[in-house]
């Protein structure tokens, strides 16, 4: 999918709204339209890049920040003790709906395990 035609680069870019949460020279973090718990936030890296599959070995440590900054973001919002689930989806077996890699923060519930 073109970058122009991509769901979150225009949120990133300020054409389609959001409630954003955070935002640094990396990533942007906002919440979910459909949230799945409680709390659901995800975080985004600012560079389109379809999905984790698309990621090569340079964008090890953008993906790592990713992934400390969604469990920042859970602690920051009281879920440090009761816990967080991060999670992302790839492909379609996944249910990967848009195209732009994105981080799942879940919390505020009971997240079961398998997810169905
Ligand atoms: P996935 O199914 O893993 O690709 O996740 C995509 C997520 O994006 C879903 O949880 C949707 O609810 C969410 N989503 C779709 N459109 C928007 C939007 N405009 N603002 C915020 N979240 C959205
Ligand atoms: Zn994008």
């Amino acid at each position: 999918m073109a970058e122009a035609d991509c769901l979150f680069c225009k949120i990133r870019d300020g054409k389609i709204p959001a409630d954003i949460v955070h935002r640094d020279d990396d990533l942007l973090a906002f919440k979910d339209i459909h949230p799945g718990a409680p709390y659901h936030v995800l975080v985004i890296p600012l560079r389109h890049i379809a999905g984790l599959d698309h990621g090569v070995a340079g964008d090890a440590a953008l993906f790592g920040k990713l992934m400390l900054t969604g469990a920042r973001l859970a602690k920051e919002a009281g879920y440090g003790d009761s816990g967080f689930r991060v999670i992302m989806n790839v492909g379609p077996d996944a249910g990967q709906s848009v195209l732009h890699a994105h981080l799942h923060v879940l919390a505020g519930r009971h997240l079961a395990w398998p997810p169905g």
